[in-house]
């Protein structure tokens, strides 16, 4: 199912810029979109925006087709995961994950199944009976994703989901993101700030300066016609780092 966002505006401050003046994307159905831009573009405002967590001045959230901009968060079908996820720390992994499909009514036995289940897609079989905080940062972000999924999202938002985490368990997680991605197919929204991170997982790059969209294309299509000169300034770092 694709993501689009029609015009969206969020201001909060009655005198200073907007966070967010007008962005309109697309994100394909089955795809990973990066939203990419430097600190205070707008991108976290841009994905509550669409998660249902933020509510816009003007403008659309349609979700495969259905209008979402009044429905609340709950209801839109969108699983989200950010830096720093909280896990509940009195509780296991296996019911930390069992714990959002009880509060939707799924019955003990079927709960604990399908986080077992959970838990293997995102390879922590092992770990089911740990507490979160036996685990180091990147298996505890793979609870996270695993607590996400457990609600069967429509789509997946991703709010810098390993940028609590040092370079080496960055890369790998975003490696294992790949892979889990191939396997459910979920259209995912993954906002940040780092060039060369957007360009190794996304199929479609939306980049925001100043809280508009300044260019929006597949990663190839960036790199061989950025649209202007802060474009091409943005980009530059990733375009020494990976030539195209
Ligand atoms: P990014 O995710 O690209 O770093 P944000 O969407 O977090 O950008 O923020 C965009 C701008 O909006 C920033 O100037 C930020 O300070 C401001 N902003 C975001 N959320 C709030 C809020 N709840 N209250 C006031 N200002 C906010």
């Amino acid at each position: 199912m694709s993501v689009v966002v029609e015009d969206l505006r969020r201001r909060f401050t009655e005198d200073g810029p907007p966070a967010v003046a007008g962005v309109s994307f697309t994100a394909p159905t089955g795809a990973i979109t990066a939203i990419l831009g430097p600190s205070g573009a707008g991108k976290s405002t841009v994905l509550r925006l669409i998660a249902g967590l933020e509510e816009p001045d003007a403008g659309r959230v349609i979700l495969h087709g259905d209008d979402v901009t009044d429905t609340p968060v709950q209801k839109r079908g969108v699983g989200f995961v950010f830096q720093g996820y909280a896990l509940f720390g009195h509780l296991s992994v296996r019911e930390n994950v069992v714990f959002g499909l009880r509060v939707r009514g799924v019955p003990r036995t079927e709960a604990v199944a399908r986080a077992n289940e959970l838990l293997h897609r995102v390879q922590l079989d092992g770990f089911a009976d740990r507490r979160p905080s036996e685990l180091s940062g990147g298996p505890r972000q793979r609870v996270a994703f695993a607590r996400t999924l457990a609600v069967n999202p429509r789509v997946l938002l991703l709010d810098e989901p390993f940028g609590a985490l040092d370079a080496g368990v960055r890369l790998e997680l975003g490696e294992w993101l790949l892979r889990l991605h191939d396997e459910t197919g979920l259209t995912t929204l993954l906002v940040t700030h780092d060039q060369p991170e957007a360009f190794a997982l996304a199929e479609h790059l939306v980049v925001l300066l100043d809280g508009k969209v300044a260019q929006a294309g597949t990663p190839a299509e960036l790199r061989a016609h950025p649209a202007d000169g802060r474009l091409e300034a943005f980009l530059r770092v990733v375009s020494r780092t990976r030539p195209s």
